[in-house]
């Protein structure tokens, strides 16, 4: 039975990536508890999503509940244009002494796509600040993702970002591949021998680009784009959109290789996968490039929502939930789970590739021939998993239980066996 208020209204949504006319009806979500999201025609299904990776606690954790509940009462919203309040401070303050090094300065908004283009603009401006024209490219990486906005598609991978598709409309920048092996050092290093000097910044998703494929780089990676960046003067922004708040096994992806940005984007976690929010941070350097007294130096830029008080509080609740209980060890056991359940798929046809990090298991095909037959069989075995590409992932809720857990890698080996 679909209820009357989809009968009403999917007449008149418009669906994310979705071509309208031939894609299936999405399913009614009814509930959401823990790890698990029931329909309204009331089946249940374990989620090995978190919501494009958001929901780190699991779905309505009562501690992120109960801070939204009280804040609703207290404060739901006030501008941060001349006013600051209790959450937005606090949470700033906590995000400063969580990251590392001096990156202590917090710009809030209300997506991760426009953290990234405000990450984008502070790097634009830094060099406009200190009488410095013409860096006005980014350097990016193929496989990146940093978001749907014009400025950020500019910025993805061509293919995926679809720079074709929007030929004259995006700002061109410059994306090459990742200087992970002796081929693309090479050419890394002959690029920014050539075009250092047109470069405000060099953005990438440390350790695993997420909506590009789930691809894996190492640390010795970001090393080395902190000693470029170092050598050229250039600034690193890291994209952790996708990889902080122990998605990759440490809070924060750059404190497993020990590098610190300039400037760092946090979003989907940060909340808990229950409101709306994202961060740009600045170090120290950054900052200091806009503190003038000429006000033409000032960060133009403030979203209506920025720092919302129902959506940090959300966050600061997060936070104390990281403090309080084990998620990084969670987060290793689920990857540990992950790398050997789904390692059953190795061999299999079709299977070109098995990797896990932190709380990401990936299988790697060489084609899905047809996605939607794909996910619809995971719906009927009742889980939540949303291939893309030629990639079956699981990214689930840090606390997951074991038989949730269990019961997506069986049903993933099951149905690509
Ligand atoms: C999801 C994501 C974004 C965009 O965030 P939105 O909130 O969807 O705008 C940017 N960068 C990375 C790495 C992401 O995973």
């Amino acid at each position: 039975m679909t209820p009357d208020w989809f009968e009403r209204g999917f007449p008149h949504i418009w669906l994310p990536y979705t071509q309208m006319k031939t894609t299936p009806a999405p399913l009614a979500a009814a509930r959401t508890q823990g790890s698990r999201i029931t329909l309204a025609d009331g089946r249940e299904l374990v989620d090995g999503i978190g919501s494009w990776w958001t929901a780190v606690h699991g779905y309505n954790h009562p501690h992120i509940v109960e801070a939204i509940q009280k804040q609703a009462h207290i404060m739901p919203h006030v501008m941060l244009g001349g006013l600051l309040h209790e959450q937005a401070a606090t949470l700033a303050a906590r995000l400063a002494a969580l990251l590392p090094g001096d990156l202590t300065r917090v710009f809030f908004s209300d997506s991760g796509s426009v953290a990234v283009e405000v990450a984008m603009k502070m790097a634009t401006q830094y060099w406009l600040n200190r009488a410095i024209r013409g860096r006005t490219k980014f350097l990016a990486f193929k496989g990146g993702y940093h978001g749907d906005t014009i400025a950020t598609m500019a910025v993805c991978d061509p293919e995926e970002g679809m720079h074709s598709l929007f030929t004259g409309l995006l700002p061109e920048h410059h994306v090459i591949d990742l200087p992970r092996d002796e081929r693309s050092i090479a050419t890394f290093d002959a690029f920014l021998e050539k075009h250092a000097d047109e470069l405000a910044g060099v953005l990438v998703e440390p350790l695993v680009q997420g909506a590009g494929g789930m691809i894996f780089h190492d640390e010795q990676t970001l090393r080395r784009l902190r000693a470029a960046a170092d050598k050229y003067d250039l600034l690193l922004i890291f994209d952790e959109i996708f990889t902080g708040f122990g998605r990759t096994g440490t809070m924060f992806a750059c404190e497993a290789a020990e590098v610190v940005p300039d400037i760092i984007t946090l979003g989907k976690g940060l909340t808990g996968g229950t409101l709306p929010l994202a961060a740009t941070v600045a170090s120290r350097k950054i900052f200091d490039a806009f503190w003038s007294d000429d006000p033409s130096h000032a960060l133009m830029h403030g979203p209506t929502y920025m720092g919302n008080a129902l959506a940090c509080a959300a966050a600061n609740a997060s936070l104390d939930l990281f403090e309080n209980e084990p998620r990084l060890r969670q987060a290793a056991d689920i990857g540990e789970f992950l790398g050997k359940k789904l390692g059953q798929c190795l061999g299999l046809p079709h299977v070109v590739d098995v990797r896990s990090r932190g709380a990401i298991g990936v299988v790697e095909l060489d084609s899905i021939a047809d996605l939607h037959a794909l996910k619809r069989r995971f719906v009927e075995a009742g889980v939540w998993v949303r291939p893309f590409r030629n990639i079956v992932y699981l990214t689930p809720a840090l606390t997951i239980g074991e038989g949730d857990l269990e019961k997506l890698t069986d049903t993933v080996v099951k149905i690509l066996r």
